[in-house]
């Protein structure tokens, strides 16, 4: 949305946010910017309820904000670049008013000139003076052009830092910040869209939460910030047996989930369990006094969706194999298919 297309769409949310009569701040432009895109389609729907109703003051529109981008709080940056943008378009439109203006009166100088020439009385004194104010109106309109240029190419440039903001701030707000992985809010929004391909495309899903084993004590006994460390261990392994389109996910405290997209339960039991045993097969060691912590273990419980159904009907599928694992001796692997049979560990 580089130039010109993207001050197009400047102007049509600053246009949209007057209309409403609220006020030009961040999180308003956000909102109507994603309205107008037509990035967000839920988010237009509930506007377009909103406006149905008359209601669209300021406190709706924070209500709004709230629901839709809570969790992709804008940074400092990003308000920052916000604000400067909605002074750069209030230029620029300033800008072009005035451009207008001036290609007015040069039409009009213009015209003066035309039936000058075809009157029959000018003589030379008189051609000399038009030729002059010819020119100085044609300087002036070059000058202005020029300006106005200027102006809008400083505006795109700032409209292209602000998109950048914008999508470094959103790829911040779906990450975990102690591992790195995606986040609850990127493991819903990916659940939900990998639920829809697999009902468009028949495929299999599946959906595998992990728990570390006995994370309490170990945390009691090594302290928390070798807890973390062990946090990070799990994530990067997970990521390392992950498939290219698996999501790995913080999902809370100490639990992971990931999200298999055209993965069999049986394709998906053989990566989850070669996360297990290479979790289970390092040695760790305490990074700040190098003292050998020994193993940790972590327990698996997979499920596989269903077809229609909703997300956390899966979500609760996974955590009772989950819970299953835990109760038949955690470190190990507990699918669907075995959650009526008795105990019995995937290999
Ligand atoms: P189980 O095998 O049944 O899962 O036992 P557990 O002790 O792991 O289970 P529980 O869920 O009761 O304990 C989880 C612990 O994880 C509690 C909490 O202190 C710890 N924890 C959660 N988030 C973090 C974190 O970000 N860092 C650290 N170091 N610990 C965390
Ligand atoms: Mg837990
Ligand atoms: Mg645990």
């Amino acid at each position: 949305m580089a130039g010109p297309e993207g001050l197009v769409i400047g102007h049509r949310t600053i246009d949209e946010i007057g209309k409403h009569s609220l006020l030009v701040s961040p999180q308003n432009y956000e909102i109507w910017i994603n309205y107008i895109t037509h990035s967000m389609p839920d988010l237009r729907v509930a506007l377009d309820k909103q406006m149905e109703r008359g209601e669209l003051d300021a406190e709706h529109m924070e209500e709004i904000y709230e629901k839709f981008f809570s969790t992709t709080q804008l940074s400092t940056q990003v308000m920052e670049t916000g604000s400067r943008i909605t002074h750069e378009i209030a230029d620029a439109l300033d800008a072009l008013n005035r451009a207008s203006t001036t290609t007015e009166r040069y039409g009009a100088t213009l015209s003066v000139a035309s039936e000058s020439l075809q009157s029959a009385t000018i003589d030379g004194d008189g051609l000399k003076r038009l030729v002059s104010a010819l020119t100085n109106a044609t300087h002036e309109m070059s000058k202005q052009n020029s300006t106005l240029s200027q102006k809008l190419s400083r505006s795109s440039q700032e409209i292209e830092n602000l998109r950048t903001s914008l999508r470094q701030a959103r790829a911040e707000a779906l990450t975990d910040a102690l591992t790195g992985i995606a986040n609850r809010k990127l493991f819903d929004e990916t659940l939900r869209l990998r639920k829809d391909e697999s009902d468009a495309e028949s495929s299999d899903l599946c959906l595998a939460l992990c728990d570390i084993d006995h994370f309490k004590s170990f945390n009691d006994t090594w302290g928390h910030q070798t807890g973390d460390q062990v946090i990070r261990f799990v994530a990067s392994t997970m990521s390392k047996f992950a498939l290219p389109d698996h999501l790995v996910a913080r999902y809370g405290g100490e639990e992971f989930a990931i999200i298999m997209p055209r993965t069999t339960l049986q394709e998906a039991v053989k990566t989850v369990d070669q996360i297990r045993v290479a979790i289970e097969a390092k040695r760790l060691v305490r990074r700040s006094t190098n003292e050998t912590i020994g193993a940790v273990t972590i327990s698996f419980g997979v499920a596989k969706y269903d077809g229609e159904e909703a997300a956390t009907k899966i979500i609760a599928r996974a955590d009772e194999c989950l819970y299953l694992s835990k109760e038949r001796g955690r470190n190990r692997v507990t699918t669907e298919a075995q959650m009526d049979s008795p105990a019995s560990e995937v290999a």
